[in-house]
């Protein structure tokens, strides 16, 4: 058995479309066979509920993992994808971020969770709030690679610096094997010159790293959730569903995982 790929979707700037390429991605994989766990590390729980996940029936969170010392594989849900699990959040996951500071090796408590299941899956992703606050270092610290989301529009590159600042730090401090291992280009809109413009500038900034399928912007992506249901099932013939099952044949190429 292999080790997991730990991938963390990190982007401070809100809104850039790191959950819904979490949530598609991650479904996406477990569609074409491969065993993916999302960890979903947003007090917000939008790859929760995205993927279905009832807030009542959460009976165990990543809370509990990070703060109570609780066993990750016993807060693993099930969804409706067969090759595709979730570690769900929940809001008192807000609290985590302070919580965590007085904590015995605070920044590590997600990636020595991780060691405990890296067996069992092939691809842990990890949906990172929109900060770059503990619960954020915990998933730079645990991953083997950053995928960063950006959105194709105005400011597009408006703070990257800063991220990228971080998981310079996170790599010299924490865990010297991270990587930038994509940056994905999300909310294209062919129609505009602006998205190209975006387009080109970030293939410019950061070369091959950039994955060459685009996700363009799509209502359907955006009703999915609502539904409890990745893009696949809700909309298979969609242009976003063709777009992030591309994505994920790319990221399996990139993995030697085809
Ligand atoms: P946050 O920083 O708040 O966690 P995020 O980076 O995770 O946000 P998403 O939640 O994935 O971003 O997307 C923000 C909003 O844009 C959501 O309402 C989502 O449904 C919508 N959205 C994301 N991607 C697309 C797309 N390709 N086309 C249309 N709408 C999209
Ligand atoms: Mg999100």
């Amino acid at each position: 058995m292999t080790r997991a790929t730990i991938v963390a979707l990190a982007n401070q700037k809100g809104g850039v479309g790191k959950t819904t390429t979490a949530i598609n991605l991650a479904a996406g994989l477990a569609f074409q066979g491969v065993k993916t766990l999302l960890v979903d590390l947003d007090p917000q729980g939008n790859a929760t509920s995205g993927l279905g996940i009832d807030r009542q029936s959460i009976t165990h969170s990543i809370y509990d993992v990070l703060l109570k010392d609780f066993p990750i594989e016993d807060a693993v849900e099930p969804t409706s994808v067969r090759d595709l699990f979730v570690v769900p959040a929940t809001i008192d996951l807000a609290g985590a971020e302070i919580e965590l500071v007085p904590v015995f090796s605070r920044e590590r408590r997600l990636g020595n969770a991780l060691k405990q299941i890296e067996n069992d899956y092939q691809v842990v992703f990890v949906d990172c709030p929109p900060s770059l606050g503990l619960l954020t270092v915990n998933a730079l610290a645990a991953a083997d690679e950053v995928m960063i989301p950006i959105q194709c529009e105005y400011y597009a590159l408006e703070g990257l610096s800063q991220l990228l600042h971080n998981v310079d730090l996170v790599k010299s401090n924490l865990n010297p094997s991270l990587e930038i291992g994509g940056v994905v280009l999300t909310m294209y809109d062919a129609r505009t010159r602006l998205s190209k413009e975006v387009a080109d500038q970030v293939r410019g900034h950061f070369g091959d790293t950039v994955y060459r399928a685009l996700i363009p912007r799509s209502v359907r992506l955006s009703e999915a959730p609502s539904y409890g249901e990745p893009i696949e099932a809700f909309d298979g013939m969609s242009r976003g569903a063709i777009a992030y099952r591309e994505l994920a044949r790319e990221f399996r190429r990139r993995h030697g995982m085809d």
